[in-house]
């Protein structure tokens, strides 16, 4: 069977404008809206998913230009209440019909009756950030850490559950173990039922019949919990790592929360980072950048000698590949700046001998433009 035209679906021209579809969706959602709609329920459910299915394409400039150009929006043909539509859809809607409207018909419709309970009493924990100061070695090479965070456990004494042991649920006075509390509402277009979720059970339509003492009916108890940290190798400064399920317990037995790692990498004695590079500077005798030499070079793993040319200019960068830091596309580099070393104090013999030596060097070149 060929998906039905939206517009067909909502009895608008190919052309109608924004306005028009919008007229069309309300005068159709208030057709098979479940307290006017005489027929059969599941009928009208049948269509008004499509008529929020159509109007949800229809209403969305570049959902409506996909739809004319190929036939069909996304690779399902199925109403994606996603955050964006399900807006737009609920706001023609309530304009219309009152304020928490759609949610009503969405939950008369696509929830499980108007009997049935869909909220349950757990909800889920909330995230939490711990921010941890390692330094630029184990950035570099991964590391375990230990850490001891504030966070709520399941409680032990009613398992999570927030019911004192060997009691249960009773249905709550307020909704009569409905969730939800009716009334009804005049307008020009007629009754309408309201119904609002009920304050008493947030909508569960049970509450315990003894909450338990240790957490008060909560399921979870404030505790100081070690856990342990894994730093992946190469770990950038201001890097967010989540712990799936490693956050606050959920109330009542609901999920975990997630804890969100935020690591900050502590300033290096020697090594500044730029990127994945290293930078470090090293002094070097006059004579040593003149003659060529080795010299040492401090490294994340250790001291490395690398080797000088003679006549190196200290204001050459040398380049050691790979001694950087880890990355995706690989490891950084460590680059090293030349300073030429200036001895503060001199011995008389030392004095004397670079003295006759410095009188014995041809004149220096004359004064040039510099690069800035
Ligand atoms: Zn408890
Ligand atoms: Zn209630």
């Amino acid at each position: 069977m060929p998906p039905e035209d939206y517009y067909e679906i909502l009895g608008v021209p190919r052309n109608a404008t924004q306005e028009e579809i919008k007229r069309a969706f309300r005068r159709l959602a208030k057709q098979y809206h479940p307290d006017v709609y005489k027929g059969d329920k599941k009928e009208a459910e049948r269509k008004f998913r499509k008529i929020a299915e159509a109007y949800e394409v229809l209403s969305d400039p570049v959902k409506r230009a996909q739809y004319d150009r190929f036939g069909h929006v996304g690779p399902e043909q199925s109403v994606d209440f996603g955050a964006e539509g399900f807006r737009r859809t609920r706001e023609a809607f309530e304009e219309f019909f009152g304020p928490s409207a759609f949610e009503e018909i969405f939950n008369l419709f696509f929830g499980e009756g108007r009997r049935t309970r869909t909220v349950s009493r757990a909800r889920r924990g909330e995230d939490l950030e711990y921010r941890v100061r390692i330094s630029l070695e184990d950035a570099a090479f991964g590391t375990t850490l230990r850490a001891t965070i504030p966070r709520y456990e399941p409680c032990g004494n009613c398992a999570g559950t927030g019911l004192s042991p060997g009691t249960g649920l009773r249905a709550c006075p307020t909704c009569r173990g409905s969730g939800r509390i009716e009334y009804r509402q005049f307008s020009m277009f007629g009754t309408f039922v309201n119904v609002r979720t009920c304050p008493e059970c947030e909508g569960v339509g049970e509450i315990p019949e003894a909450p338990c003492p240790v957490c008060r009916g909560t399921g979870r108890v404030r505790e100081r919990s070690e856990i342990s940290l894994e730093i992946p190798p190469g770990v950038e400064d201001g890097a967010r790592l989540i712990l799936r399920g490693q956050g606050n317990a959920g109330f009542a037995g609901g999920q975990p929360g997630d804890l969100h790692v935020i690591v900050e990498i502590q300033p290096h004695p020697i090594f500044a980072r730029q990127g994945r590079d290293l930078w470090v500077e090293v002094p070097v005798h006059y004579g040593t950048l003149v003659l060529g030499g080795k010299i040492k070079v401090p490294t994340l793993s250790g001291e490395e000698e690398v080797e000088i040319r003679p006549g190196t200019d200290p204001d050459e960068v040398i380049v050691l590949r790979g001694r950087g830091l880890p990355g995706p596309y690989g490891h950084g580099n460590l680059k090293v700046r030349l300073k030429v070393f200036i001895p503060q104090k001199l011995g008389r013999e030392e004095r004397r001998l670079l003295q006759a030596f410095t009188e014995r060097l041809p004149p220096p070149d004359p004064p040039r433009r510099p690069n800035l």
